[in-house]
């Protein structure tokens, strides 16, 4: 049981260490520097259970491999799809749109997702670079 804790503990370590919303491969890497005999199952495992217990969010993008985020509070994500970073977006709820889905379907809205995807500004940059030097 403890070296259950300890497994746990490492993993959330290892999450909140990052902003980056990583894959449960990058936290099996992190958490072996400090656990080397730990499984990729047992990661799996714990950031699932993690996650079901509201520590920790599971992030499911399109096709993609599923990302952990340490931060639980209401946020928005904002993916790129050229480098496939995971950014944080802080935008408070936007109850109008609850509410104008509530009076079009006559549904009690209580949550809502949002996902915004597009080019970071890193990735922006490189290609106005490229651009720049083909004309
Ligand atoms: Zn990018
Ligand atoms: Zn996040």
């Amino acid at each position: 049981m403890i070296k259950r804790t300890r497994q746990k503990e490492a993993i959330l370590r290892v999450l909140r260490s990052t902003t980056s919303h990583p894959t449960a491969e990058w936290v099996y890497g992190e958490v072996r520097k400090e656990i080397p005999n730990i499984s990729l199952g047992t990661v799996y495992r714990n950031l699932r259970q993690l996650s079901e217990r509201g520590e920790i969010l599971e992030l499911a993008f399109n096709g993609g491999a599923s990302r952990f985020d340490s931060r639980t509070d209401t946020h928005y994500h904002f993916v790129c799809e050229k480098c496939e970073h995971v950014f944080d977006i802080d935008e408070p709820l936007h109850k109008e749109l609850s509410e104008s889905v509530a009076q079009k379907t006559g549904f009690q809205v209580l949550n809502y997702r949002l996902e915004f995807s597009g080019l970071c500004k890193k990735c922006l940059k490189r290609r106005g670079a490229r651009k720049t030097r083909v004309y």
